[in-house]
């Protein structure tokens, strides 16, 4: 079965409709509809809208990823119904956005010398830019 799910991305405004098929998982994603497009994005035609605004979300979840998974020093572990859950310590929350270019933009000044060192190591050539000063 088709199912159209909308989709606003906490990484722009815009506004989408895309298509996935149960029947099908080995189909991608396909964009039908956009319902609004961000003064980044307009004037994409919707495939192209679609994966931009998509690699952008996932950039910036996959960051996060990468420093659950390679800087313990930032990172505290939670059991949640019997999984072990990582998330940022409370002293290390961060500010993320994009900038005119839509590199990704995050603020770490307030991190340890290490875990910044670590990051730069990480993030680079990924367009992801760190704020550390
Ligand atoms: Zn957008």
């Amino acid at each position: 079965m088709k199912h159209l799910t909308k989709w606003s991305p906490d990484t722009c405004g815009c506004k989408l409709v895309y298509e996935t098929d149960d029947e099908h998982p080995e189909l991608d994603t396909k964009a039908v509809e956009t319902i609004k497009a961000c003064p980044f994005h307009e004037g994409l035609d919707i495939g192209k809208h679609f994966d931009t605004v998509l690699e952008e979300n996932q950039r910036k979840n996959r960051f996060e990823g990468m420093i659950h998974k390679n800087v313990p020093e930032v990172i505290d572990t939670k059991i949640i119904e019997g999984k072990e859950v990582k998330h940022m310590k409370d002293m290390y929350q961060y500010k993320w956005s994009f900038d005119a270019d839509r590199n990704l933009v995050v603020d770490v000044k307030d991190f340890p010398k290490t875990a910044i060192k670590k990051i730069q190591d990480l993030t680079k050539d990924q367009k992801i830019a760190l704020q550390n000063s």
